[in-house]
């Protein structure tokens, strides 16, 4: 078994019939790195950055920012990082960020300050992090990606400051690529996923998150085990989200890739590769199982499949579906 996952390793993502997919891993603390390249993935695609702000008294400045994005990108030797800007608040009930932060919080902490809105609130913390990432942009290929996006407007606004923190790190002397990294969001509300087509004027890339989609779409707490048995990513209403997105960014080629939990389930993957998708990023101990299903796969067979998906109303019925796929192909 180790020997064939040691294999597997080396073998390409790739459908019997010549299709490549991309497999990235999600990085949430950086003692999971040697897990990623034993697994084989091909880069990072959600960092998520809030393990450096998680057990302590004060904010890390840029410096401590970069070094820890440094020592990800470099060991991730040449392949591709997308760092996610701070995901604070909502389910992940997390403690005050220091002096002049507002407090995530409120009457409902999921639909309040969380996010790219209370980092657009306290700029200064999107700077401090935009001028780190910005830094280690020579150092390897990085992508920086705003989470809990709903309007255009907010990813404008924080294109701005992008532009504005790259400009003054290289009047400070700093050298940055000519290019600056490509600036995406995450498709993990209901609103992003339907406005899909004009916030793909103002970003560069999309990642659809499945498990903040399905919550916010589903009206079901991913913390709250009373309503548990309602939180299904294949429920007709998520599939529907996800499917308009992807074909949104299909449609002005813009890179397109899931990044939730949907995406490290290998009864899942032939569905969303017949919605066409070609880049998934999970857990990294997800990635040999995933890619062993892909390279047994068709992208007729998925096209097929989800055809047959997304005529169904019935979460269970498609449900019934996507096992029985799973059963005769994987
Ligand atoms: C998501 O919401 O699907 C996602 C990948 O982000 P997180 O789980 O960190 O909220
Ligand atoms: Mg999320």
């Amino acid at each position: 078994e180790r020997a064939k996952l040691s294999k597997l390793r080396r073998l390409p993502a790739e459908t019997t019939d010549g299709e490549l997919l991309e497999l990235q891993a999600n990085l949430e603390i950086p003692a999971e790195l040697p897990l990623i390249a034993q697994a084989g993935a091909q880069g990072i695609g959600l960092l998520r950055s809030e393990f450096l702000f998680l057990n302590r008294d004060s904010l890390p400045d840029e410096n401590a920012q970069f070094d820890a994005y440094r020592s990800i990108v470099e060991a991730m030797g040449g392949d591709a990082v997308t760092i996610r800007v701070l995901d604070w608040g909502g389910e992940k009930d997390m403690e005050a960020l220091g002096e002049g932060v507002p407090a995530p919080g409120g009457p409902n902490p999921a639909l309040g300050l969380r996010g790219l809105r209370l980092l657009l609130k306290k700029p200064e913390l999107l700077e401090e992090q935009f001028a780190a990432i910005l830094r280690v942009a020579v150092r390897g290929p990085v992508r920086v990606m705003l989470p809990m996006v709903t309007i255009p407007q907010e990813v404008a606004q924080a294109r701005d400051i992008y532009e504005r923190v790259a400009k003054r790190l290289r009047r400070r002397g700093e050298t940055l690529p000519e290019k600056l990294p490509p600036l995406g969001v995450m498709i993990e509300t209901p609103g992003a996923a339907l406005a899909a087509d004009a916030i793909a004027l103002e970003a560069d890339f999309f990642s659809i998150g499945t498990n903040d989609l399905a919550m916010y779409t589903l009206a079901v707490d991913r913390a709250e085990t009373e309503v548990a048995h309602l939180y299904d990513s294949l429920h007709p209403a998520v599939l529907r989200l996800v499917q308009f997105a992807t074909e949104a960014a299909l449609r002005m080629r813009m890179p397109v890739s899931v990044c939730g939990e949907m995406a490290g389930n290998a009864k899942f993957v032939p569905l969303l590769m017949g919605l066409g998708l070609r880049s998934l990023s999970m857990n990294a101990s997800s990635i040999p199982r995933v890619k062993q299903a892909v390279r047994g796969l068709t992208i007729d067979d998925c096209a097929r499949l989800a055809r047959r998906v997304m005529e169904q109303s019935d979460p269970q019925r498609i449900r019934e579906l996507v096992e029985a796929f799973a059963a005769e192909k994987l």
